[in-house]
């Protein structure tokens, strides 16, 4: 299969942050691959931008070490690393001081196509935003790319768009989520619309119920203070559990361009019904035999903050109503596990009377590991003995189907920096969207402050709590079982 990959103009990509873990996990590995893979145009610059005294030769070294850490061997023959650094610069800077602004100022040429990532604390983001306005660093198309999370509630995004809005209009700010830039994610659009197959079964007459998992082995690590103060709802539901679900909801926008598809997604979180508190359960993982607790993890005794969530979510609109989407996500169960799956209706009459092994069809869609879909369907167990039925999955595999092209899948970081190069907001948040899915989930957590609400305790390596099983069973549903 010949590659067509539309290539990238010249281009200088700063990386404010460039020396943090998110730069040194994803965004410098993932330029690498995209250089590797001739993507990137020979004059193009990255420029790392922190406090840290560094020069150029220094932040190479860095590069280098990352690249070496996370980039398969393969990918890093002969010359190809040392070539790839030779693009690479370095500027020290203080985002809430004056120096180093004229430097930066100097280093960023003003005729490429100028992207500025803002790989740092949110609360840095505006004082980057006015010294890149005020310093006339960034042309009036020059973009920015920031990260989550975009505010912790209505309110404090709300304030984060006008402050950005001050400096940058709209069409120059791209809201990074990671997941909108998995391949199966896309993919999950180029199914719905450019088959004829699924529209018709696509809505509640059809499709019983949609479950969202994303499932975490992990703890919160290195992270815990941070994610004390946020837990799953604002960690992963808030922003990238909606995003899927929107994805799956939404209506087909009338091009695959950037206004008509967030046009699309944002009718459907404003169809989005209040969750009541019965339709949440919301958990936190206790000690295993060797593991800490997650109190201990974050290291706070008294915390109530959820590292497992699952909700009952209802769309009010006619394609879907009467059809929940039962979303759930955690930490420390027992696979790392994302799926999507469409769980469809009965077959109205079975003509095979009560078949034993008798099955919904089940669209599932995995996000990790191994991207790629299935679909359950019923047939004629093989063999003598009469009319028994089995399911077989219709297994579409992307690495399989597509040979040595489709194994190569692109990590999300390295796919939306070039969507940024190339102007294109299509897989990226509009201020509008992250402002409603806000408005979405803080009374869901306000309810439940009101309340006192504390998390159930689940076992590591376990499903999560007793009680999300139960969100489902009440509606004679089950999860699906999660696993790798
Ligand atoms: P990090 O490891 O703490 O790195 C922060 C970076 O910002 C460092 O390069 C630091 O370098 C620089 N920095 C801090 N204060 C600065 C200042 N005043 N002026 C200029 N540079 C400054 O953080 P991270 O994990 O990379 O996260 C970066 C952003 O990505 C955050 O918004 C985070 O929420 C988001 N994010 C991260 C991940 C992840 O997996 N890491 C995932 C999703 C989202 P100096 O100290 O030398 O200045």
């Amino acid at each position: 299969m010949v590659s067509r990959v539309i290539p990238v103009e010249n281009f200088d990509l700063v990386v404010f942050g460039g020396t943090g873990d998110l730069a040194r996990r994803k965004i410098l590995p993932g330029l690498f691959r995209r250089y590797a893979g001739g993507h990137i145009p020979d004059a193009a610059r990255i420029i790392g931008a922190a406090r840290a005294e560094m020069d150029d030769a220094a932040f190479r070294a860095f590069a280098g070490a990352a690249i070496a850490e996370f980039v398969d061997e393969d990918k890093r023959q002969g010359d190809m690393v040392e070539r790839f650094l030779a693009h690479l610069g370095y500027v020290q800077i203080d985002a809430t001081g004056e120096r180093g602004w004229d430097r930066l100022k100097a280093a960023v040429r003003p005729e490429v196509v100028q992207a500025f990532y803002f790989s740092v604390a949110p609360t840095l983001f505006g004082e980057l935003a006015e010294r890149l306005h005020r310093f006339e660093i960034a042309r009036p198309d020059a973009r920015i790319v920031v990260e989550k999370p975009f505010g912790r509630d209505r309110e404090t995004a709300r304030a984060l768009n006008a402050t950005l809005a001050s400096h940058f209009t709209e069409d120059q700010i791209y809201r990074i989520d990671h997941y909108l830039g998995k391949e199966t994610v896309q993919n999950l659009m180029a199914v719905r619309f450019a088959n004829i197959l699924f529209e018709p079964l696509w809505n509640a007459r059809h499709v019983d119920h949609v479950q969202i998992t994303v499932a975490e082995t992990v703890g919160v690590g290195g992270r815990g203070a941070y994610y004390d103060k946020s837990g799953a709802m604002r960690d992963m539901v808030q922003n990238h559990m909606m995003q899927l679900l929107c994805l799956i909801a939404m209506e087909a926008p009338y091009k695959f361009d950037p206004a008509a598809v967030r046009d699309e997604k944002l009718k459907v979180i404003h169809a989005l019904q209040p969750v009541h508190p019965d339709e949440i359960v919301r958990g936190q993982y206790r000690a295993g035999r060797t593991e800490p607790a997650y109190a201990q993890d974050v290291d706070n005794p008294a915390s109530t903050t959820e590292s497992y969530i699952a909700l009952k979510a209802s769309i009010a609109n006619w394609r879907w109503k009467g059809t929940p989407f039962y979303l759930r996500t955690g930490k420390k169960l027992r696979a790392r596990a994302s799926e999507i799956a469409v769980v469809f209706k009965e077959v109205p009459h079975s003509i095979f009377g009560e078949a034993e092994g008798w099955r919904e069809n089940i669209l599932s869609i995995r996000l990790q590991p191994n991207e790629g879909m299935t679909l359950s369907v019923m047939i004629k167990e093989p063999g003598p003995g009469g009319m028994r039925l089995t399911e077989v999955p219709l297994d579409m595999s992307f690495a399989e189907a597509l040979g040595a092209e489709g194994a190569d899948i692109p990590d999300a970081y390295e796919r939306l920096i070039m969507d940024v190069i190339r102007g294109n907001q299509t897989l990226f948040m509009r201020g509008d969207e992250v402002e409603a899915a806000w408005a979405w989930v803080d009374p869901i957590i306000a309810g439940w402050e009101a309340r006192g609400d504390r998390p159930k305790p689940y076992d590591p390596g376990s499903s999560g709590p007793e009680d999300a099983l139960m969100l489902l069973h009440r509606d004679g549903r089950r999860w699906r079982e999660i696993r790798e």
